[in-house]
């Protein structure tokens, strides 16, 4: 299928021509991105079945584009069928300056939007949720890959019904390392989305897979209370609270919130990457586990004097990052 273009994954593709193989409901969208759009589309002999079109138009000549897209389809084949992270089940080149990525369909769209319904998860469903997330990033990091955007807009639901059943999605500023495990995944370059960004990203420091687990304790901190741990409308002010670690957990939506949670994203939102959580550690500690107590957690225990601090100031609204 489609026009092979030199360090494109050929095996990828298989059946004849796209066109001749599916349909596309061109008429209505399942989202939108900074450089595609993602339709809905079935393969002519089995219509019952739908997936996810991302359509990404490619500027003529745009080498380094292309190279980004190349690399985003490599990711995704390593990474194969998990059932939290999307699968890429096709591709096509055939239209030009276009790239046509299959995808296996979430039909319960974004988890910000769901969050912005509920207004916050409540905790039991939030643990879900976050366990769910850190087995898949676990996975993810296995494979000697870094996500680099994890933020509740690429974190899709597999269904309507569940609110729980999530996916990992675009690995479009995923990174990874050629020679895992010899080498992890390593980066000095800015990217990623403002709110969700970690420390070290901004201090543009040399990163690595530790600014994933950065964005999952925000993550896990806006689906808890539905609100952003770090917000400023002006940016050198965002990133000052960001890299002061200078965030509350205002009473009005922690109250009812058990404290254990707190100290789970307090251990994710560590300011020096070496201090944060694993994946595989924060799986197990206790809040997440649910044994309630959520209490200490190896020597770098974190007090309730920290949080006492700000518990006054007004939640900050959710509201979508800014890629940076
Ligand atoms: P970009 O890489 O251009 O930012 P994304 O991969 O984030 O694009 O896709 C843009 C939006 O399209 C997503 O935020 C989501 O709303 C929707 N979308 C992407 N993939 C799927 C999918 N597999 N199933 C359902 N919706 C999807």
């Amino acid at each position: 299928m489609g026009n092979l273009v030199p360090g494109c994954p050929t095996d990828i593709m298989y059946g004849d021509d796209f066109d001749e193989q599916y349909e596309v409901d061109e008429s209505n969208y399942l989202g939108t991105g900074k450089f595609s759009v993602v339709h809905l589309c079935w393969r002519k002999y089995q219509p019952e079945k739908r997936y996810a079109l991302k359509v990404i138009n490619n500027p003529p000549d745009d080498h380094a584009s292309l190279t980004r897209i190349y690399e985003e389809v490599n990711i995704m084949r390593a990474l194969g069928n998990h059932p939290a992270i999307i699968t890429l089940v096709d591709m096509d080149e055939s239209m030009q300056n276009t790239i046509r990525l299959v995808l296996e369909l979430c039909e319960g769209g974004e988890l910000y939007d769901r969050i912005q319904q509920k207004q916050f998860y409540p905790e039991n469903e939030a643990k879900i949720v976050i366990k769910n997330l850190l087995e898949a990033i676990g996975f993810v990091h296995s494979k000697g890959i870094m996500h680099r955007d994890l933020k509740p807009e690429n974190i899709l639901l597999a269904s309507k019904v569940s609110n729980t059943d999530i996916k990992i999605s675009d690995f479009g500023l995923a990174k990874i390392s050629k020679d895992y495990p010899r080498r992890l995944p390593r980066s000095h370059s800015i990217c990623g989305s403002d709110f969700y960004l970690a420390p070290e990203v901004i201090k543009q420091e040399e990163y690595g897979r530790e600014i994933d687990i950065w964005s999952i304790g925000v993550v896990c901190y806006v689906v808890l209370s539905g609100s952003l741990p770090f917000f400023h409308n002006v940016l050198h002010k965002l990133y000052r609270q960001i890299v002061e670690r200078d965030l509350s957990f205002p009473e009005q939506a922690w109250k009812s919130v058990a404290k254990g949670a707190q100290d789970f994203i307090l251990r994710l939102l560590q300011v020096r990457p070496g201090d944060r959580l694993t994946a595989e550690q924060a799986v197990n500690h206790p809040w997440l586990r649910g044994n309630g107590k959520g209490g200490s957690f190896g020597s770098n225990d974190w007090t309730g004097a920290d949080s006492a601090r700000n518990t006054s100031r007004a939640p900050n609204p959710l509201q979508h990052p800014h890629k940076v």
